[in-house]
């Protein structure tokens, strides 16, 4: 069924940000294309002119397949957002290197199979936005956060790169970069004295009110600006976060 919005394309939509910005974009009647290795997750939202797909985005002839296919039925991606990250916080002296490598596989590579699946129909109809999740910590160093900060740092720099390749084309190329804030993230880190330390951070300062829903809607209203309007680069964090 078509729907008069234009197709939004989330990665990374089974948890946190990606599945609040899922419920906001399908608030909105936007049809959505939601991709995350969990469909289970997806699925269980319930959204109408939503496809759920299982995806890992470091696999790019799945993800570009999967975007054709929903493009068949809604039109060609009007929004990506490469949102699809993990955060293995490790001391680099110390951290299992499969670590680094599913991050920078994830955050940076996953990142750059999406954009180059939507660029040349974007570049083409001169018109689309892609809006990648770096982070702060793609701005500024933090503690235990080596093969992380190089991972968006990394999503920072080629999203600046991509803006001015893309910026001739009407395309905006736009990075959103978050401070803490709670869902399922840090979780998956697998030193629990880093994740306790973390924690005990975040609460000194107070920095935890923050939702994810704040991030999704700050995402939507970056995206539904006019198409000659680029809010480049987003940093949100806690009004409480001192860093
Ligand atoms: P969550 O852990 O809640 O969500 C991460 C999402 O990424 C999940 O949906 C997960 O789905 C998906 N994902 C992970 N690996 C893959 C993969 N290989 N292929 C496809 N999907 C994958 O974290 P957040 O919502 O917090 O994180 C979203 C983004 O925001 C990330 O890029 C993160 O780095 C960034 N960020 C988060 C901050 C925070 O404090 N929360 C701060 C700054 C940036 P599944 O496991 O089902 O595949």
């Amino acid at each position: 069924m078509k729907t008069n919005n234009k197709l939004v394309v989330i990665t990374g939509a089974s948890s946190g940000f990606g599945l609040e910005m899922a419920k906001e974009f399908s608030k909105s009647g936007y049809p959505l294309l939601l991709l995350a290795r969990r469909i289970e997750k997806m699925q269980s939202l319930n959204l109408p002119n939503v496809i759920c797909k299982k995806v890992d985005v470091t696999d790019k002839e799945q993800f570009e397949t999967a975007v054709r296919d929903a493009e068949a039925i809604y039109g060609k991606t009007d929004l990506l957002v490469n949102n699809a990250g993990v955060m293995l916080l490790g001391n680099i002296a110390s951290q299992d290197t499969k670590e680094w490598k599913t991050m920078l596989d994830v955050n940076v590579m996953g990142v750059m199979n999406g954009m180059q699946v939507v660029m040349n129909d974007m570049k083409e109809r001169k018109s689309g936005t892609i809006i990648n999740v770096s982070s702060i910590a793609g701005l500024q160093p933090f503690e235990n956060h080596a093969a992380y900060c190089a991972s968006k740092f990394g999503v920072t720099g080629l999203t600046r790169v991509a803006r001015g390749e893309m910026s001739p084309f009407n395309v905006r190329v736009l990075s959103i970069m978050p401070g803490a804030v709670q869902t399922e993230l840090l979780s998956h880190t697998t030193d629990q004295n880093i994740i306790d330390g973390y924690k005990d951070w975040q609460n000194a300062v107070g920095a935890v009110n923050i939702t994810a829903n704040d991030v999704a809607k700050t995402i939507k209203y970056a995206y539904e600006l006019p198409q000659s309007v680029s809010l480049r680069e987003i940093i949100i964090t806690d009004t409480m976060q001192d860093s």
